[in-house]
């Protein structure tokens, strides 16, 4: 993450694209740029339209105000339960484990939250630990983010740690774009310990394009295979990116390939800043049936939206 490159110049330098004369300056300065090399090496050199590029380069679309495009969408203000902990859905809570990301997605719908009050990594997750162990019915913990494999092994260690030692949390599941943007981080040590764990481990990768997976992200799913570890994917349907059924098909493929199950594909959580990545619900509809008519059924994603104080995601096809 240190090598990761830090801004728009740098980035368009690294891919051979002319500077823009556009504001996305002043974007990156709201949500800054951060671009792993790893990632970075799929995109293609000079294709201001790589479908990866697109998830990473801000434009000055993201200064267009959309009615209904907010600063929370998805409502994560009012599920905060305290100590970093989001408690939406019965039986699951969401440890915000730290603020930081792999890579800075510009359709993020937590592009504009408040991390520094959220998480209890400063007291290494006590808040949260706590606030699980009082509540019976959660029997699943999700550690999201920002990005949980952006922890030491050490941290994770002693964080997974705690979460085992509560008697009536039986799954963990962590979800992560580390898989993808730096794969080296799924180290044996990291594979070792979760496979370790008293807990079902799942790890939800987040793709929205095969070219996201190259080699190195197929060994790096690979390992965790191996070890046992349940594997899905998680994707948001993306104007520009993956708004195309062969796209998609594309993708599942390679996913199944690997024995990694796409879950969903998310209609876009309406977030302030990424209206240019929405995509017409109707439009989504016919994809997912072109979808079906081509992969088995097992590869093709739960299409879904999410509304703000719901007690589950809404199927939409
Ligand atoms: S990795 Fe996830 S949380 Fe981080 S910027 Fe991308 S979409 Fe947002």
């Amino acid at each position: 993450m240190k090598r990761a490159i830090r801004s728009q110049s740098h980035l368009r330098r690294f891919l051979g694209l002319p500077e823009s004369r556009d504001s996305s300056a002043n974007v990156a300065e709201r949500f800054p740029t951060f671009v792993p090399l790893e990632l970075a090496s799929r995109i293609r050199p000079g294709d201001p339209g790589d479908p990866i590029l697109r998830q990473v380069l801000a434009t000055s679309d993201e200064l267009v105000e959309q009615p209904g495009f907010i600063d929370d969408p998805v409502g994560d203000l009012d599920a905060d339960a305290g100590g970093g902990v989001l408690h939406k859905y019965a039986g699951r809570a969401l440890i915000v484990t730290h603020g930081a990301c792999a890579v800075h997605c510009r359709y993020c719908f937590r592009r504009e939250f408040p991390y520094s009050q959220n998480s209890s990594r400063l007291q290494y997750w006590a808040p949260a630990v706590e606030y699980i162990r009082s509540d019976a019915s959660v029997d699943e913990v999700l550690l999201s983010g920002g990005d949980p494999l952006t922890l030491t092994d050490g941290a994770l260690d002693r964080l997974v740690g705690r979460i085992e030692s509560i008697p009536h949390v039986r799954r963990l599941r962590i979800h992560t774009r580390l898989p993808i943007a730096i794969p080296q981080r799924i180290t044996p040590d990291l594979v070792d310990r979760l496979a370790r764990s008293r807990l079902s481990v799942w790890v939800v990768i987040h793709a929205n394009h095969a070219n996201e997976i190259d080699e190195n992200v197929g060994s790096a799913i690979s390992a965790l295979k191996r070890a046992g570890i349940s594997l899905l994917n998680q994707s948001v349907l993306l104007s520009g990116v993956n708004d195309d059924a062969k796209v998609l098909a594309d993708l599942s493929t390679k996913l199944i390939n690997l024995g990694v199950q796409p879950y969903y594909l998310h209609q876009l959580d309406q977030v302030r800043g990424a209206s240019h990545f929405w995509v017409d619900i109707e439009r989504g509809k016919q994809i997912i049936g072109e979808l079906r008519d081509s992969l088995p059924g097992y590869a093709v994603p739960k299409y879904v939206i999410e509304h703000a104080g719901e007690k589950s995601k809404t199927p939409i096809a």
